[in-house]
């Protein structure tokens, strides 16, 4: 089982780079064990002008079976895979994307220690699989790799060339093709990793739950947008429904996000040219964020969560302010993040200020430790985008588990969206909006919050108050009640449960 990988160079980038890049010297040929057999890899050219490593994989049919039916007593053994004779030793498969992300890790990650600035130039490419296992048939190749920028060739490959009546195995030969400017080398290893596997359909392997973020980080930059991103995902993932649910919730989340550029902002923005002749009213987004500032101030909080930060903004307000002694942004969209950090010019902060703030990915609707500890934790904007019925998992990853005192969530109020001039009647304010809420809707929402989890919650209106249809922004702040606090309870009862054992000895004692 094996491919090659080959690129072409200039006496300025000589194409011999490509060994620099994948962390292998072309002049030598390594080998590497993998849990199921040896890997190889070897140059069979190497000049300034073309330059090819194989990485060829010599699969161990014994271990093969042995590790199938060693996973499958607690899984779903892989019939087919519990024989000693099968195609795994021959064709490309999962095996062999499993070997690619071991021996090729750094260059998948896009990583390059010798030519850093290599790593992330785009280069001309050219992939060959001798013998790829292609349910679906040549289309799918097509349909899967094409829309990344490959020029695909896919040869049928006759069951038995003597006899060509028999027609065609369910194996072809995968050429593909892409020239210098399109794809960086980490791009094409990670297409790889996810869709060999995909083409395969037969997973070695018992798909575990961290798959989906295997996936996922494999797939940033091209799986959100691909039109097959369904079939990748659910064979990926074994069909295990519920991880390619929720493989495709998060994508759909990044995808959004991605899309997200234009958010409430440029509404603003927007509604402030309508204005041009009146004086300039200060933008919404900007007495959202004094207003939550104020807020955060008012409970005395150092250690402050932006949930959903987007590209940045209110981070960057906190920083300014030396009250705020530890700030985190999280949001579901790298690119999002990638574009807060530049605002924030995190690579280039002094070490004091770079010790206050950090940005991590991380989807609100799934708990997660990273968010416990904060002293207040703030979702401006961020519930409508949610479908309403995520709100929940939402509202226990953070009043249930991260648990900070004070939770600040803003939203629009759909009731002043009469007075946007720019808005058409019955429209909400983004694209993206899942939900939009009458004050009424909201507050029945908070109170319910509150109630369940132990916090109070007052409600500040955000922007010009109107006496008939409210502002355009709504906020509820939430503080951790003292006397309703669940965790108080329960509390009060292991108290109780330790005075009964004292009375329980006690009475022995007796
Ligand atoms: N808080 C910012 C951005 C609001 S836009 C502001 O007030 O301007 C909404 C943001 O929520 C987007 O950046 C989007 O990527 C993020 N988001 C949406 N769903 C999310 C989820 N489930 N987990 C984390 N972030 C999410």
């Amino acid at each position: 089982m094996f491919l090659t990988i080959s690129t072409s160079g200039t006496p300025e980038n000589p194409a011999t780079d490509l060994g620099f890049l994948l962390h292998k010297h072309p002049g030598k040929t390594q080998r590497f064990s993998t849990s199921y057999g040896t890997a190889h890899v070897l140059y069979p050219e190497a000049t300034e002008e073309r330059c090819t490593a194989a990485l060829l994989l010599e699969v161990d049919p014994v271990t093969l079976v042995r590790r199938g039916k060693g996973k499958g007593r607690g899984g779903a053994p892989d019939a087919a895979l519990a024989q000693y004779v099968n195609d795994r030793p021959y064709a490309a498969s999962s095996l062999l994307a499993v070997a690619l992300s071991a021996v090729f890790s750094s260059a998948m990650r896009g990583m390059c220690k010798a030519r850093p600035e290599r790593a992330g130039q785009p280069l001309p490419l050219r992939i060959e699989v001798p013998a790829l296992p292609a349910r679906g048939g040549a289309e799918l190749v097509h349909k899967l790799f094409e829309p990344l920028g490959w020029t695909v060739t896919v040869t049928r490959i006759p069951l038995d060339e003597q006899f060509p009546e028999w027609g065609d195995s369910r194996y072809v030969r995968l050429v593909l093709e892409v020239p210098d400017g399109k794809l960086t080398l980490s791009e094409a290893l990670r297409h790889l990793y996810v869709l060999l596997p995909v083409l395969d359909d037969a997973k070695h392997y018992w798909v575990s739950p961290d798959e989906v973020d295997k996936l996922l980080r494999a797939g940033e930059g091209w799986l959100a947008d691909h039109p097959e991103q369904k079939v990748i995902t659910s064979r990926y993932l074994s069909r295990r429904w519920s991880l390619t649910r929720e493989a495709m919730e998060r994508l759909e989340l990044v995808r959004l996000a991605d899309a997200d550029d234009t958010d409430i902002d440029d509404l603003d923005n927007a509604v402030d040219e309508e204005s041009d002749t009146e004086e300039k009213p200060v933008p919404l987004a900007v007495l959202r964020r004094e207003a939550i500032l104020a807020a955060l101030t008012a409970a005395g909080a150092g250690r402050v969560l932006d949930l959903g930060c987007g590209q940045g903004q209110l981070v960057q307000a906190l920083l300014k302010d030396t009250r705020f002694t530890e700030i985190a942004g999280v949001d579901v969209s790298m690119r999002a993040l990638t574009i807060a950090s530049r605002r924030l010019k995190l690579d280039r902060m002094g070490e004091r200020q770079a010790g206050r703030v950090k940005l991590f990915q991380g989807s609100l609707a799934y708990t997660d430790k990273r968010l416990k500890g904060y002293d207040a934790a703030v979702l401006s904007e961020v519930i409508e985008h949610l479908d309403e019925e995520r709100l929940p998992a939402l509202e226990y990853a953070v009043f249930g588990s991260a648990r900070p005192r004070t939770v600040l969530v803003t939203t629009p109020n759909v009731e002043y969206n009469v007075r946007w001039e720019t808005l058409p009647a019955g429209h909400v304010r983004h694209g993206d909006h899942r939900f939009e809420w009458t004050r009424e809707e909201f507050r029945g929402w908070a109170r319910q919050v509150a109630e369940r989890h132990g916090y109070e919650v007052d409600f500040v209106p955000v922007g010009d108050d109107d006496p008939e249809v409210g502002p355009p922004t709504q906020m509820a702040v939430f503080t951790q009640g003292d006397k309703t606090d669940k965790s108080d309870k329960s509390n009060n009862k292991s108290d109780k449960i330790d005075a009964n054992d004292k009375n329980v000895k006690e009475v022995r004692a007796a």
